[in-house]
């Protein structure tokens, strides 16, 4: 694949940024990681125009690329430092993935559908990034690589599930969707203690659904 980032891509990114800026995201190290990633390259390249633009957008499969704002906000409430060890449930195109990678963050990610899986897998490592790609159900997290500092669920999820809090490490912060298959709230858990966890609310949110199992077609 030919993959430009000239100035007319850059332009579009920085219009991007300022967007967010004005929609009321601070977080200098969010904006500075959005400004590096050629969002473009996440979508068919016939799209472009549709690459910078506030809304999610297909990605194959039924799936979508959450919208600027949407990636902007959880970046900014899993407050990543670098050097963490970060789990990202539904890699989708992989954009998210990018992100935590440029904020300095180990990345493992998961995703259930084969196809959105293998093509991230490609994608990614072209552009020069490496996170440890799993195909798998997010729903049983990666308990071999247990306990991570942040978990980052890109997908809505009815509840919050119990197999995700145990691999959370004691201080760490796990940011998951949850309510219906429309409507969710973007929730924010600290791990206290061994036993304790403390939940935040941070308002109406919209994911495509947190699934069981795997797809392979
Ligand atoms: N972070 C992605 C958002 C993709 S949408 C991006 O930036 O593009 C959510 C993704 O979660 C979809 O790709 C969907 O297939 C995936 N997903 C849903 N349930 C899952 C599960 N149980 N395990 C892993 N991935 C899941």
């Amino acid at each position: 694949m030919l993959m430009i980032d000239g100035p007319r891509e850059q332009g579009m990114r920085c219009q991007m940024i300022e967007r967010l800026q004005a929609d009321g995201i601070a977080n200098a190290a969010v904006l500075c990681a959005m400004s590096k990633v050629p969002r473009h390259f996440f979508i068919d390249s016939a799209l472009i125009n549709f690459a910078y633009k506030s809304n999610p957008f297909p990605i194959g499969s039924s799936q979508t690329i959450s919208n600027p704002y949407t990636v902007a906000f959880q970046s900014h409430l899993i407050d990543l430092k670098p050097g963490m060890k970060v789990l990202e449930i539904g890699t989708g195109s992989g954009y998210q993935t990018a992100v935590l990678l440029e904020l300095g963050a180990t990345v493992f990610t998961i995703e259930r559908q084969r196809e959105l899986y293998e093509k991230a897998s490609r994608l990614l490592p072209q552009m020069g990034y490496t996170p440890n790609f799993v195909f798998g159900d997010g729903y049983d997290g990666v308990p071999s690589e247990a306990p991570f500092d942040r978990i980052l669920v890109t997908a809505g999820a009815t509840q919050i599930p119990q197999q995700l809090l145990l691999q959370l490490a004691v201080g760490g912060i796990m940011v998951i969707p949850v309510g219906n298959a429309t409507e969710q709230r973007m929730i924010r858990i600290v791990r206290k203690s061994k036993t304790e966890f403390s939940r935040e609310d941070f308002g109406k949110c919209a994911f495509v659904p947190f699934l069981k199992g795997t797809v392979n077609d």
